[in-house]
């Protein structure tokens, strides 16, 4: 039998809906945070989100266009820093600028990475060594420069929180290149090495396993030659558009445990608010992962 919800439930909800909109609740109001790789994808939903929730947010990334735009759209909760995170000088100019500027860290989001190039990785008989490297300097030792550095801004103040973007390429094998899933594996470690040695500081250090979003990261990777014509359209202003995004939602549900919703980098980003708020303060050394339980089904026999 079809069960029918009371009318006041169905109100309540509604109401929930109209509430979540309108922000009541700011929940990073007067906090200092940096989002590296913030200049699109997941890390501009995530500046936007911690910005609505009242912190001042220092975007971080190579785009110096798209992230001085978003910077000035959002301003003055936010500014923009040119920070190469594979590059100590410039991972510490990032941090030095923060707390100088605002006089404290209290978020680092490390989120910037690269998938690498697809052609270069195809076997592990013959992967290109530079690409390798180049994938593991981004994507690991930029979170690992993060962490030092903001360690050292946070330690004084007995209090802070680090977060990463790790992917479920970092729980289970044959999801991506080689070099991108044992970078995706390390941030996993790093994460939980780093919260037992921060913890006794009072910082917490998290990261995030996201599943298939349709950021330029991936649909650059899923791009057909076919497709090369819509290519003026898709990448319009760091935000891809049209139709490998629908084919790969639509694929992503597919794979997906869950069935319904679309995963979105929004859904990543209230996963990042909710590690950088005061809701998780007793959630450190975690994975949370967002797959709509691919990870799990995978997994599971039968
Ligand atoms: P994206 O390409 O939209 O954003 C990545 C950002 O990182 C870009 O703005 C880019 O300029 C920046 N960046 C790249 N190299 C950098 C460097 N050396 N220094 C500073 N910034 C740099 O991709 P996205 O999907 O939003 O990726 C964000 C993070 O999420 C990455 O770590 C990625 O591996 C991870 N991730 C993404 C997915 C997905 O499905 N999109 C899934 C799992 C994990």
């Amino acid at each position: 039998p079809v069960q029918v919800m009371p009318e006041n439930t169905l109100q309540g909800i509604h109401l929930m809906g109209k509430e979540s909109n309108s922000l009541p609740h700011r929940r990073l109001e007067g906090k200092v945070a940096i989002v590296t790789g913030g200049a699109q994808g997941i890390g501009e939903a995530t500046v936007r989100l911690f910005a609505r929730h009242g912190a001042k947010v220092v975007i971080a990334d190579i785009e110096d266009i798209l992230g001085n735009a978003l910077a000035n759209s959002l301003a003055p909760s936010t500014t923009y820093v040119h920070c190469d995170v594979s590059l100590e000088e410039d991972v510490e100019n990032l941090i030095s600028s923060t707390t100088l500027r605002y006089g404290r860290l209290d978020i680092l989001f490390n989120n910037a990475g690269v998938l690498g190039n697809q052609s270069k990785h195809k076997s592990i008989t013959d992967f290109d060594v530079d690409e390798f490297d180049r994938v593991m300097s981004v994507n690991v030792r930029g979170a690992a420069l993060g962490m030092k550095h903001a360690a050292r801004a946070m330690i004084p103040r007995g209090t802070g929180c680090i977060i990463s973007t790790a992917s479920v390429a970092g729980v289970m094998g044959g999801l991506g290149p080689h070099a991108y899933t044992a970078s995706k594996h390390a941030i996993v470690g790093l994460t939980k090495n780093t919260a037992c040695e921060l913890g006794r500081h009072g910082i917490r250090v998290n990261c995030i396993s996201p599943f298939g979003v349709a950021t330029s990261m991936l649909i650059g990777a899923w791009k057909t030659s076919e497709d090369e014509e819509e290519e003026d359209e898709c990448m319009s202003f760091g935000t891809p558009k049209g139709k490998e995004v629908e084919k790969m939602e639509e694929f992503v549900r597919e794979l997906a445990n869950l069935k319904g919703p679309t995963l979105r980098a929004r859904d990543i980003a209230e996963a990042a608010l909710y590690l950088a708020s005061d809701e998780s303060k007793y959630v450190s050394g975690h994975n949370l992962v967002v797959d709509g339980g691919i990870t799990i089904s995978r997994n599971c026999v039968g």
